[in-house]
């Protein structure tokens, strides 16, 4: 048996506000230097850029549609994620979303069988420092933001993501994205897949 290297596709979670767009830009930079191909993909972006041909205006409204719409749009993301073929892909999305129907999965059985992950990084702060993180970026139109509603989603997060390592058999790395360390969250992460 001959192990070739493989083309990594990595699903990075984290609730809104986490900082994995911050973080994916820092990782982005790193992997090229290294010499590697490497795609960053927003779900969510991919999401919208469908529905937006659709009639859809409000990246923020992708959450109010009806579940059945939701999972649609989220099959068609998946599968033009899965025709990239850079060394490294890496998908920015969330493990759950808020929607009027309770929480409901980012990454449900349909979309994981079509992506086919190798690894999940799972990326979480602190509470404090997630509120603030919010408050502060005021180019999104946020649902009302609670101590207490972040604490709870971080808590849902973390079940969503173990049920997508059971799943597929990918692993899991839970980074914690303190504030000011963006480097070396994205240090243990480069390390950890190496990247
Ligand atoms: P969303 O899911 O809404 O896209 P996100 O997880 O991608 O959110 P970012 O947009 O990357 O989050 O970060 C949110 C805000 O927090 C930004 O203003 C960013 O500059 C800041 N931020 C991210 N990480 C850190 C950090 N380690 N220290 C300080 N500020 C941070
Ligand atoms: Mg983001």
């Amino acid at each position: 048996m001959r192990y070739l290297a493989e083309n990594k596709k990595i699903i990075m979670v984290g609730i809104p506000g986490v900082g994995k767009t911050t973080l994916l830009s820092n990782i982005e930079e790193v992997i090229k230097n290294h010499q590697k191909t490497v795609s960053v993909i927003s779900f969510g972006t991919l999401m919208f850029d469908v529905a937006k041909e659709n009639g859809l205006s409000d990246r923020d409204g992708l959450r109010k549609l009806p579940v059945s719409e939701q999972q649609n749009l989220q099959k068609i993301a998946a599968e033009k994620i899965a025709s990239k073929n850079s060394d490294v892909v890496i998908i920015d999305t969330h493990a759950f979303i808020s929607s009027p129907e309770g929480y409901y999965p980012g990454l449900p059985e349909h979309v994981l069988k079509i992506i086919s992950p190798t690894n999940f990084v799972s990326v979480s702060a602190k509470p404090e420092e997630i509120y603030n993180r919010r408050m502060k970026d005021d180019t999104r139109n946020r649902d009302k933001i609670t101590l207490a509603n972040i604490k709870k989603e971080l808590d849902v997060q973390s079940g969503m993501i173990s049920a997508c390592a059971v799943l597929t058999g990918a692993p899991v790395k839970h980074v914690m994205n303190g504030e000011g360390k963006i480097d070396e969250a994205a240090d243990k992460i480069i390390k950890a897949i190496g990247l």
